[in-house]
């Protein structure tokens, strides 16, 4: 077959969702409707949706025909029986617990492991991961390398644990205190950059001598297992199937978001390889989810699970995820836009700071870009910055973050390059005229994680922008 420079589909498509085709004028009056917050668009509102990369896969033919063969008995379901060898054959832990979603598992292995006063080290948090940690009384250790926390900093492994900083929080607070280090593979909030091999099996070494365990956030651990592949010269012509099972030979567990990596809609597990931590978890699981033949899922999600498993270890399907993020990447930075490097596996982040450089992060750069996206082509992005980031409980002042950014996530199989093409095509031409835009007010702020139902209004001139013209769109929408 002849070489392209992005590798073309490996599937092709057999049932087709059509997807509404708005105009400019429906869409100023929607998105006044959502207070220009996108999380509060409809669906139907949109013409692509990269909102999030969870829960919106397009499952395989494979994966339908099995949703057919769902065996919904109460206990001892077949498809329980298939998922656990399929986990066990792939990710070669012992045991394994269906729970209804990613942060279900992380709940059970928050009360079963950690003691008030504990210590639980991380590479970067993710917010539901700390979430449970911190209600079970655990205070969150960042031992990420600092290079994460610069995005424009190009390193091949930037999710890397820190050993120095591991040891240096061990000798402080003492390996009794930690229950177990988290180790997330890829890590989201860094924009989705994976660990190596190598730093996996030292993490493994150091907690190993101290009596610690370690647990995977598995979450995006075929996305992790490319990048080894790719960059990791020791593991170059190992399969990704090989790979995926050696990084889960240095955990002694792992939670799983079902939702991304292995390539369904809802669901996800829990993982150990201990026997007495699997007998508590078998327990407590009764209380949460259901029993530990299903957890929080019915038969025929298991049985779409496990088949989803299968597929993800294929070369050519995650050859083609990544590219896709880089396809869209190469297009926007070919014509100057600002976005993070190294592009990880499953998004394109939008440097907002830089792209809307004439206001300040006070009229939140990255909500408006994100607002204006959607009024140009009905694209649908996340921001992720001084809105996410909430408000300091002490002071009462936003957080501000240092990245002020737009997330536009690739949802799994779901859209082709041409698609791609509109969403870079829409970037470039707001940054085109940039200089135009003016920045928001927040008009409703919520108590708790604000980003999901904040409003807003656009400033008919920004504060920090003489030059600026008056809000063309926005403002008259
Ligand atoms: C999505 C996600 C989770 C939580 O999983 P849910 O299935 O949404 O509950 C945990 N960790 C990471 C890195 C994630 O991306």
């Amino acid at each position: 077959m002849p070489t392209t420079n992005y590798p073309a589909e490996p599937y092709k498509i057999k049932v087709v969702e059509p997807i509404a085709m708005t105009t400019r004028q429906e869409r100023e009056q929607y998105l006044k409707d959502a207070g220009y917050n996108t999380f509060l668009i409809n669906s139907e509102q949109c013409y692509i949706d990269l909102l999030t990369d969870s829960g919106t896969t397009a499952m395989s033919d494979y994966q339908w025909a099995g949703m057919m063969l769902g065996d919904e008995a109460y206990a001892g379901s077949k498809n329980f029986l298939h998922l656990q060898q399929v986990v066990r054959e792939y990710y070669g832990f012992k045991h394994i617990i269906p729970t209804h979603q990613g942060r279900g598992a992380e709940n059970l292995l928050s009360r079963l492991c950690i003691k008030p006063g504990d210590y639980v080290p991380g590479n970067m948090y993710f917010t539901t991961t700390r979430a449970h940690q911190e209600l079970n009384g655990a205070t969150f250790v960042d031992i990420i390398i600092d290079e994460a926390h610069d995005a424009q900093k190009d390193h091949p492994f930037k999710g890397n644990v820190d050993l120095n900083k591991l040891q240096k929080l061990i000798a402080e607070v003492g390996a009794e205190r930690i229950p177990y280090v988290c180790v997330a593979v890829t890590v989201n909030l860094a924009g989705g950059q994976p660990v190596s091999m190598e730093n996996l099996r030292a993490v493994k070494q150091l907690c190993e001598k101290h009596g610690i365990q370690v647990m995977l956030d598995a979450t995006r651990c075929v996305e992790n297992a490319y990048f080894i592949k790719e960059r990791e010269a020791a593991c170059a012509d190992m399969s990704i199937r090989a790979i995926l099972k050696q990084m889960m030979s240095y955990a002694d567990g792992c939670t799983m978001s079902g939702k991304k990596d292995c390539l369904v809609n809802i669901g996800g597990f829990l993982c150990m390889n201990d026997d007495e931590l699997y007998q508590r978890a078998s327990e407590l699981v009764v209380l949460f989810e259901g029993m530990p033949s299903y957890g929080g899922m019915a038969g025929r999600d298991m049985e779409a699970m496990a088949r989803g498993i299968e597929e993800s270890v294929d070369f050519h399907y995650i050859e083609h995820r990544v590219a896709q993020c880089r396809y869209l990447a190469d297009k926007l930075e070919a014509a100057g836009v600002p976005i993070v490097r190294p592009v990880g596996g499953h998004a394109v982040f939008l440097d907002a700071r830089a792209f809307l450089d004439h206001l300040p992060q006070d009229e939140f750069p990255a909500q408006t870009l994100a607002a204006h996206l959607y009024l140009e082509s009905g694209v649908r992005s996340m921001e992720r910055g001084i809105v996410s980031a909430g408000r300091n409980k002490q002071t009462g002042d936003h957080h501000r973050p240092k990245l002020e950014l737009v997330r536009l996530t690739i949802p799994r199989r779901v859209y082709t390059y041409a698609h791609l093409d509109v969403v870079a095509q829409s970037c470039i031409d707001l940054y085109q005229r940039r200089g135009s835009i003016t920045g928001m007010k927040m008009v409703y702020e919520p108590a708790f994680l604000r980003f999901f139902t904040a409003r807003f209004e656009p400033l008919p001139v920004s504060a920090k922008a003489p030059s600026a013209q008056p809000a063309e769109e926005l403002a008259t929408a």
